[in-house]
């Protein structure tokens, strides 16, 4: 099965709050390990995850066709897809096998508070990609200003870089400040200690259902085809260790000790009403990357930052999807150009996704430029350049269009003290 869209018109007997992220149109695939239970494939509806596991058991989902259900492993895109349909059904509201079985509904719905959602896939791979044409040229400013803000190569293939995958956290994972060496540019020697310049990055990312063999290179047009679907990235980025470190090679301790992802994979079908074409490509790219039909994706971003005085937090970027010079299809099809295998579980990052204006800066580095225009939280009349101990980051993403929200839930970090 390749594609399944739930109707516009489609309504669960599971209530949904209004402006709950998870309406039946989305069914989002989560891990969930609920406390005295066994790992479980979770789908969100309202505020609940629906335990396939528990399903299964029960007999409503064959678990011979779809052997996925303890964990993502052996899932392809056909699979995952078919599952959603099943899944879709059991939840419609003239449906009467879950809503009106008592026992196996208590059992099966975890109220979202005590689903203790995993990294949905720990990836064995992931790559960071640069495609956000705002940050990029933000960055650029800062660091190159008698130069073009974007360097030759930028508007030709969308950059990137191997980033570490035993780092990749789920949300709510607290994130400890790492170490590292900087210098300052009056000190003679670098120094050792914990990153003063601590930073979030807002980006999106995609797993790959399955992958492609050494040698051959999946396409624009095939890109999709590989999804799984997407999730929140946050890149959390230590800029002083960055600029010392970086240099000929690009980034590796600055940004290797944590990646934070959001617990929902929202699958390409879900998010098929908020398809856009994207900015225009100019000059055009090679024809090997250049991008087939609306392969971008209008997915509103927020951060919001609540330190450990405040009560609740508040929003200091709002961005969007749209703000990508690449699309993810663009980004596979690079990664693979060379003919390298990529596999399934795979996590591809974005790039920190800004907005054209400093409110929506979706990195401290770019909101308070470079640390010289610091923000006020208005509630404690606090200051903030880069991270403190105690911060809490908390990221957003939802579609929103003609009463339907697409929305991707949180991803949260809380920054503590490092390690003595
Ligand atoms: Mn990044």
């Amino acid at each position: 099965m390749d594609k399944f869209v739930v109707p516009a018109s489609a309504k669960s007997w599971v209530e949904v709050a209004a402006d709950s992220d998870f309406p039946i149109q989305n069914l989002p695939f989560g891990l969930a390990a609920p406390k005295g239970q066994d790992e479980s494939v979770v789908v969100a509806i309202g505020g609940f995850a629906l335990n396939l596991m528990a399903l299964a058991d029960a007999g409503l989902i064959d678990d011979e066709e779809f052997p996925i259900l303890d964990s993502f492993i052996e899932l392809d895109r056909g699979a995952l897809t078919a599952l959603r349909k099943v899944v879709y059904e059991l939840l419609e509201e003239s449906n009467p096998v879950l809503r009106d079985n008592k026992k196996l509904r208590e059992k099966s719905l975890i109220p979202m508070s005590k689903a203790n959602l995993q990294v949905p896939i720990p990836p064995m791979a992931f790559v960071d990609f640069y495609s956000g044409i705002y940050h990029a040229s933000n960055v650029g400013k800062m660091f190159r200003p008698d130069m073009d803000s974007l360097l030759p190569n930028y508007r030709h293939l969308p950059v990137g870089y191997n980033g570490r995958a035993s780092s990749v956290y789920a949300s709510g994972t607290e994130i400890i400040r790492p170490k590292g060496q900087t210098k300052s540019p009056s000190a003679d020697m670098p120094e050792f200690g914990p990153s003063k310049e601590l930073d979030f990055e807002l980006e999106m990312g995609f797993y790959l259902s399955h992958g492609q063999d050494p040698g051959k290179r999946i396409t624009c047009k095939a890109a999709e085809d590989h999804f799984l679907g997407l999730v929140i990235v946050n890149d959390w980025s230590a800029r002083d260790v960055q600029r010392w470190e970086y240099q000929p090679l690009g980034p590796f301790l600055a940004k290797s000790f944590a990646t934070s992802v959001s617990p929902w994979i929202v699958t390409l079908d879900a998010l098929e009403p908020f398809r856009v074409e994207g900015m225009e490509q100019d000059p055009p790219v090679l024809p090997h990357l250049r991008r087939q039909g609306n392969q971008h994706f209008d997915v509103k971003l927020e951060v919001w930052l609540q330190s450990e005085k405040m009560k609740s937090p508040q929003l200091i970027c709002t961005s969007n999807m749209s703000n990508l010079y690449w699309s993810m299809a663009q980004q596979l099809a690079h990664q693979t150009s060379n003919g390298t295998p990529v596999e399934f579980g795979d996590l591809y990052a974005s790039g920190t996704i800004s907005g054209e204006e400093r409110d929506g800066a979706g990195s401290m580095l770019e909101r308070t430029w470079k640390g010289t225009e610091p923000i006020t939280l208005d509630e404690t009349g606090e200051t903030r350049t880069f991270l403190e101990d105690g911060d809490v980051v908390t990221m957003r993403a939802y579609a929103e269009k003609d009463g339907l929200r697409i929305g991707f839930g949180e991803c949260v970090g809380k920054v503590i003290p490092a390690v003595s």
